[in-house]
């Protein structure tokens, strides 16, 4: 069944002519879609607008910055939690360490020192072999290999530029 026109006339309340009404009343005798939609819209229109009791604006602002209230209480809450939980850990898992170094303190601190001694040690000991491996690898990997590895570089950064260059020009709203 065809319900246009009438399904538009019922959906944007057109003012009808005469003959336009007697084509819908006709319509809507033998179309039950259109008599449902017909009867939804005076439903709708006769519905009251209910207004809201004196005072609602200000009591829904109290409302809403009590909330805001609550809701800050509970992230101030929320991290001390979370800080008390952090130190609580850090003290559990350092406290035989402490409880060790406070029974023999130079031992700790000589223990400490070579252990940093040693730190240092490995650092100089890999930055001389990083040292070493740059100054030999040229010499060693063939310049096709070398042209590979710079080109690789040059591109991903290339790409990268031009990812970022595209978020950049985003268009800023739309034109009126
Ligand atoms: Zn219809």
């Amino acid at each position: 069944m065809n319900h246009q026109p009438f399904e538009e006339w019922l959906l944007t309340d057109k003012y009808l002519t005469p003959s336009e009404k007697r084509e819908l009343d006709l319509h809507l005798r033998t179309c039950v879609d259109c008599t449902a939609l017909s009867a939804t819209g005076l439903a709708l229109r006769s519905a009251r607008v209910i207004r809201p009791s004196a005072g609602f604006a200000s009591r829904f602002q109290q409302r809403l910055a009590l909330q805001k209230a609550a809701d800050r209480r509970r992230k101030i809450l929320g991290a001390l939690a979370l800080i008390l939980c952090s130190a609580a850990l850090l003290v559990w898992l350092t406290a035989p360490y402490l409880r060790a170094f406070t029974a023999a303190p130079t031992e700790w601190l000589a223990t400490l020192s070579g252990y940093f001694l040693y730190l240092t040690n490995s650092a100089r000991a890999v930055s001389e072999t990083l040292l070493v491996f740059a100054r030999v690898l040229p010499n060693l990997l063939p310049p096709y290999l070398w042209m590979m590895i710079v080109s690789a570089v040059a591109g991903f950064g290339l790409l990268s530029s031009v990812s970022i260059w595209r978020f950049a020009r985003l268009p800023q709203g739309v034109a009126s």
